[in-house]
């Protein structure tokens, strides 16, 4: 199973989504109000790759945007059999240090042997008009050299989260894409939510009054042993903050529209623990956006499944729980007049494949990218007052604009 949320959710039910409700178009939503329970624990999960599930068949065609994956881990795993269930995009290629993996990945998705190329192949991809974009699925701190050699061949590139290790090599990638002119989209398939995008919608219509409040936290325990890349700075570009934590920052800023005027944080190294000498396994913040809204967040790699996402507007409350699982989602509403609490679910729609169609509409200039990639400098600004306001154990200010 892949990280993240599937890291999270690996301990909670699973449940197969239904195709019916895959293929539901955004207008069908259809909001229902459940019964408590069927949504408990964690949240809801599609199954994802198994060795006993048949393999899918990616072949080019001209309305497909062909894209190679780079790094194969666990979460590329996962990922790799959505893109090859995409309408619009396919697998067209493998970019790995480990041929033999990619050879038995290849044969599952139909990709050529000749299309499994080394870190150091990136002349070969740009020989390759097939490969139209890469997807870089590698550990954080090596974002950024492949995104920029990938940008060179002349490919667009869906960039997994964070966009870089630090804000300042964001912006170096985004000033390069636009120099050769092509997509740089952060991978934020958080965005490609029904309910993330109705609660976003709540806040900017001012549908229960001014927002006044933003809780976000996410936290599991991480399986991941000492050695991994997420314990070595230079690799992870930081802790839980980096790797889970961007997820409320994400849907902080997302809810006020912007990015903080101050941040104050607290950050714990779990003792006793050698993953965590360099990185953090806890932090807490809290930030004051524009017009008083106060957000409190965290991350773990230590508490038991959380995450979720509490909006405090004038006249309502709203949460979300699970805030950002990978699919299946139920949001709850606090109203007054009468006083109850309304209980919506979602369809089960997978986020991946909606977030690879718009990639690939954004790569073929149908569309702009529906996430910038300002979004994702914006997310490590924040991080990194974040992290600083933890270090100092003073207020940071953010400048205005
Ligand atoms: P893994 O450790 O499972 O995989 C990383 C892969 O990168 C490796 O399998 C390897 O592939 C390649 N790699 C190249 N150089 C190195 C190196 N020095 N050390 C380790 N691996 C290396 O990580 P994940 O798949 O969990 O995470 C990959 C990316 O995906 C990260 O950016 C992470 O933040 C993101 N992610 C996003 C999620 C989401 O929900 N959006 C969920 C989980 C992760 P190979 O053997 O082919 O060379």
């Amino acid at each position: 199973m892949f990280g993240d949320d599937a890291r999270m959710h690996a301990q909670a039910p699973k449940m197969a989504f239904s195709m019916e409700a895959q293929s539901m178009d955004i207008h069908d939503i259809q909001r229902r109000r459940v019964v408590a329970g069927l949504l408990a624990g964690g949240g809801l999960l599609a199954s994802g790759t198994t060795d006993a599930s048949p393999p899918r068949r990616a072949h080019h065609a001209p309305s497909r945007v062909g894209i190679a994956v780079v790094g194969l881990g666990e979460y590329a795993a996962f990922v790799l059999e959505r893109l090859a269930s995409c309408r619009t995009a396919y697998p067209a290629a493998l970019v790995t240090g480990s041929k033999d993996k990619a050879r038995a990945i290849a044969a599952r998705y139909g990709i050529p042997d000749a299309a499994i190329h080394g870190y150091d192949d990136y002349a070969r991809l740009a020989d390759d008009e097939t490969i139209v974009a890469v997807h870089i699925c590698l550990p954080v701190g090596l974002h950024a050299q492949h995104a920029l050699k990938a940008l060179a061949a002349g490919k667009h590139v869906l960039c997994e989260k964070p966009l870089a290790a630090t804000a300042a090599e964001a912006r170096a990638l985004a000033d390069a894409a636009r120099d050769a002119g092509k997509v740089l989209m952060p991978a934020y398939r958080a965005w490609f939510s029904d309910a993330v995008q109705d609660a976003l919608g709540r806040c900017r219509e001012g549908t229960h009054g001014a927002l006044a409040s933003v809780d976000a936290h996410k936290g599991f325990h991480l399986r991941q042993p000492a050695g991994n890349w997420r314990f070595d700075p230079a690799l992870s570009g930081g802790g839980c903050l980096t790797d889970i934590g961007i997820y409320s920052v994400q849907l902080q800023r997302w809810a006020c529209g912007g990015l903080p005027r101050s941040v104050t944080a607290v950050a714990h190294r779990r003792p006793g623990d050698a993953r965590f000498a360099q990185v953090e396994s806890d932090i807490g913040w809290v930030a004051q956006f524009d017009g008083g809204v106060l957000a409190t967040g965290s991350a773990s790699w230590r508490y038991r499944l959380q995450n979720r996402l509490r909006l405090g507007f004038e006249q309502a409350w709203l949460d979300l729980d699970p805030a950002t699982p990978a699919m299946g989602e139920r949001m709850r509403l606090g109203l007054d007049g009468p006083n109850r609490v309304e209980e919506l679910m979602f369809p089960l729609r997978d986020q991946v494949p909606r977030m690879y169609e718009a990639f690939a509409d954004a790569c073929m200039g149908r569309s702009a990218p529906p996430v910038a990639a300002s979004e994702g400098i914006a997310d490590l600004v924040m991080m990194e007052a974040i992290r600083q306001a933890a270090a100092s154990g003073t207020t940071v200010a953010l400048p205005a604009g």
